[in-house]
């Protein structure tokens, strides 16, 4: 059994979140996508959704999937938009999707991006992009990390991180503010010169 490889399960509710664009607005993001280096973020509305709840266990700990689509999107006029961040507003009930784009820049000026690099295809929502998630009550939001990568965020992933074991190699030590860095942020590796051989980042707990 997985259960028991992850130890003790919590004893309130265990729910699991899906999400899934579906075949329309997929062909259209993904024909919008593209690996020009020099772009700025996009941002759309999610005009048309809906979730199913599938319920696993109707006993303590109740355990529910709740599945989220996404049938329709239209474009939400970004502004002050660079390669890290856009400004965008959707109407209430119309959860927000963003893309990450497939490059790496110097700060926020689109010139200084090059194709790929170490914040290509960061797939993880920034510390802004959860909290606008919570303060618009959206029950969830995607970012499109690359031409056919979605990934869905929820408010429960904004909150007390669980106890975690950091496997820790002789040469893995936490770096402070060295996490990797996430699109949005106010790009945290700015400046920071790579050491070659130094062992993936820890992010501390
Ligand atoms: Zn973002």
């Amino acid at each position: 059994m997985l259960a028991g490889a992850l130890g003790a399960l919590p004893a309130w509710g265990q729910a699991v979140r899906l999400g899934v664009v579906m075949d329309e607005p997929r062909a259209i993001l993904e024909r919008i996508w593209t690996d020009d280096p020099r772009q700025t973020e996009r941002a759309y509305c999610i005009t048309d959704w809906s979730f199913g709840v599938y319920h696993i266990s109707r006993t303590p700990p109740i355990q529910d999937d709740t599945v989220f689509r996404v049938f329709a999107v239209q474009d939400a006029e970004p502004t002050n938009a660079t390669p890290n961040a856009a400004n965008f507003e959707c109407a209430d009930g119309m959860p927000e999707l963003h893309v990450h784009t497939p490059s790496t820049c110097v700060g926020d000026d689109a010139n200084t991006c090059v194709a790929g690099g170490l914040n290509a295809f960061s797939c993880q929502p920034s510390r802004g992009d959860l909290e606008k998630l919570l303060a618009r009550h959206d029950a969830f939001a995607v970012i499109q990390c690359d031409r056919r990568a979605f990934r869905f965020y929820y408010p429960s992933e904004y909150g007390p991180a669980p106890p975690l074991h950091l496997a820790k190699g002789p040469d893995q030590q936490p770096q402070g503010n060295r996490s990797p860095a996430m699109k949005g942020d106010a790009d945290p590796l700015a400046g920071i010169p790579l050491t070659p051989g130094g062992g993936s980042p820890v992010t501390p707990p």
